[in-house]
C-alpha cells in the first residue's frame, strides 16, 4: 500500500449569511494515495470547488477533519497552515491567481521566496527550471498581463509545482483555455506528475481529463455519486 498524501473524513460544509443556511458539502471523505492521479467531476453548483478549497486547508470544514501528510489542518493555526500548504501541496486555481506586479520568473519563485531557508540564487534557478519545463524560458520577464491565457496557466502550474509537492490539485485548470491549449496542458501535467512521482487530485469538466485519471469521483449535490 502506498502511503496516504490526502485524507479527508466526513467533511461537512454549510454556509450561513444570518437568515438562511446553505449545506453545500454534506458528508464527504476521501483519501488520495502518493503519486496517484483522482479525477472529480460534478455538475456545475454540486459543491467542487467549495470542497477543494477545504481540502487544500483554504477553507474550515463545518464538520470533519483533513490530514494532509499526516498533519491534520484543523489543529493547527494559520500560520502553521500556511507553512504546511507550501511544503506539502500545489494549488491550481481555475483563474490563474498570479501577481500581475510580479514577472513570471517572480511569481514563480515566490513559494521558495517565502521559505527563510532558500537562498535567493537558489529559488531563481528552480523556477527557472520549471518555467523551462512549461516551455516558457522565453516569457522570464513578462508580467501575467503579457501573457495568453495558456501562457497564464502555465506560469499558475509552474508556481504550484516550484516546490516539488507531494501533492498537486487544481480547480478546473483548464476550463478558460481553448481545446488545443487544453490538450497540451494535461499533456504537461501527465508528464511532470511522472518526473516528480507526485499525487494529482483535479476537478475537471473535461472528460478526457478525467478519464486519465486513476480514479473518477462523481459529485452531486455535495455527495459522490456511483456511476
Ligand atoms: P462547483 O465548484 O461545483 O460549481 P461551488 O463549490 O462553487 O460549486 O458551489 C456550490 C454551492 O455552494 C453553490 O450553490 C454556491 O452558491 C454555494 N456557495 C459556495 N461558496 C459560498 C459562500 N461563500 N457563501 C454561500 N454559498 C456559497
Ligand atoms: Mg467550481
Amino acid at each position: 500500500m502506498s502511503p496516504i498524501v490526502l485524507e479527508a473524513r466526513d467533511i461537512y460544509k454549510s454556509f450561513t449569511d444570518g437568515k438562511s443556511t446553505v449545506d453545500v458539502i454534506k458528508g464527504l471523505s476521501l483519501q488520495v494515495n502518493q503519486g496517484e492521479f483522482v479525477s472529480i467531476v460534478g455538475s456545475s453548483g454540486s459543491g467542487k470547488s467549495t470542497l477543494l478549497h477545504i481540502l487544500g486547508g483554504l477553507d474550515s470544514p463545518s464538520q470533519g477533519s483533513v490530514n494532509l501528510n499526516g498533519k491534520p489542518f484543523d489543529r493547527l493555526d494559520e500560520t502553521e497552515r500556511g507553512y504546511l500548504r507550501n511544503e506539502h501541496l500545489g494549488f491550481v486555481y481555475q483563474f490563474h491567481h498570479l501577481l500581475p506586479e510580479f514577472t513570471a520568473l517572480e511569481n514563480v519563485a515566490m513559494p521558495l521566496m517565502l521559505r527563510k531557508d532558500v537562498e535567493f540564487k537558489k529559488a531563481k534557478a528552480q523556477a527557472e527550471y520549471l518555467l523551462e519545463r512549461v516551455g516558457l524560458s522565453h516569457r522570464l520577464t513578462h508580467q501575467p498581463g503579457e501573457l495568453s491565457g495558456g501562457e497564464r496557466q502555465r506560469v499558475a502550474l509552474a508556481r504550484a509545482l516550484v516546490t516539488q509537492p507531494k501533492l498537486m490539485m487544481a480547480d478546473e485548470p483548464t476550463g478558460n483555455l481553448d481545446r488545443k491549449t487544453a490538450k497540451s496542458i494535461f499533456e504537461l501535467l501527465r508528464d511532470l506528475r511522472q518526473e516528480f512521482n507526485m499525487a494529482m487530485l483535479i476537478v475537471t469538466h473535461d472528460e478526457q481529463l478525467a478519464k486519465s485519471a486513476d480514479r473518477i469521483l462523481h459529485m452531486q449535490d455535495g455527495l459522490w455519486i456511483k456511476e
